[in-house]
């Protein structure tokens, strides 16, 4: 945002540049139709032509002005209403470069915001809180009212449930199953709510609990994840107490370049 490369303005001054150049036409806009009212309906005193200007700028939310910042000058006398607007129209060229010039040289250190704008920045960026129900991977939605727009939680990509703390009942293993594949098997998981009693589900119901997510079945997994499953299974089960689980051997064939590679390529569809 202040990161100044070479003489091209830093993004901050780039901003409020057109911002700054919409409120400074809307002011000169303001001053001629005050000038244009003046001599339309005879009107030679300054207080009438201050009263037109105000109109006028009060129909738009650029730049709140009230009669009170002008009170000074509703006295001066003006002889001539034409003369008037031109020097104002002058001076507010060189208005415009001033304040211009302050954004231009305002850096990080000596911005001065009116809300500090990170968190409202970060809410956006970070979007839907929400996550996958099997294994914990964050819905991709920027919106966070996503839902309420009628767009379900999805992700970019699901990961092994193990990673969420997951494993096999009986074997007690870490499970490497990724849930958007198990979604499209006969595969059962066992749910319990509260005190309720355990009961055995499958994955592929899961809109019966959770209608509001869209888990996409899909073959497809992450080369990642896989991955992170082969070089940190021990952290994982120490992590949970689980036993190591089954890796299916291909897995190991991925190297941490592959891996990489498959989250710029995730990230762009
Ligand atoms: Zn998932
Ligand atoms: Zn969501």
């Amino acid at each position: 945002m202040f990161e100044c490369k070479g003489n091209v303005e830093t993004k901050y001054a780039d901003l409020a540049n057109s911002r700054v150049h919409q409120v400074f036409c809307h002011l000169s806009e303001s001053i001629q139709e005050a000038n244009e009212l003046c001599s339309r309906l005879g009107q030679s005193n300054v207080k009438h032509w201050i009263d037109n200007f105000l109109n006028h700028v009060g129909e738009s939310n650029y730049l709140p002005l009230s009669n009170d910042i002008l009170i000074h000058v509703q006295s001066r006398k003006v002889s001539d209403i034409r003369n008037f607007t031109e020097m104002v129209l002058d001076a507010l060229k060189d208005t415009e470069s001033i304040v211009l010039k302050t954004f231009q040289t305002t850096i990080a250190s000596t911005v001065q915001w009116n809300e500090n704008p990170i968190p409202q920045i970060m809410n956006r960026l970070w979007g839907c809180e929400a996550k996958c129900m099997f294994c914990y991977e964050p819905c991709k939605n920027t919106d966070s009212d996503h839902i309420t727009l009628g767009f379900p939680h999805q992700c970019i990509q699901h990961r092994p449930m193990g990673i969420r703390g997951f494993a096999w009942a009986g074997t007690d293993k870490f499970i490497v199953d990724f849930c958007n594949y198990s979604i499209s098997t006969e595969k059962t998981y066992k749910w319990h709510e509260n005190d309720e009693k355990e009961v055995w589900k499958y994955y592929k119901d899961y809109k019966k609990l959770y209608p509001d997510w869209d888990i996409l079945p899909s073959s497809d997994v992450s080369k990642y994840w896989m991955w992170v499953v082969c070089k940190y299974q021990q952290e994982f089960a120490d992590l949970y107490g689980f036993k190591l689980p089954d890796i299916p051997v291909h897995w190991w064939n991925i190297t941490k370049e592959k891996a990489i590679e498959s989250i710029s390529s995730t990230s762009q569809t």
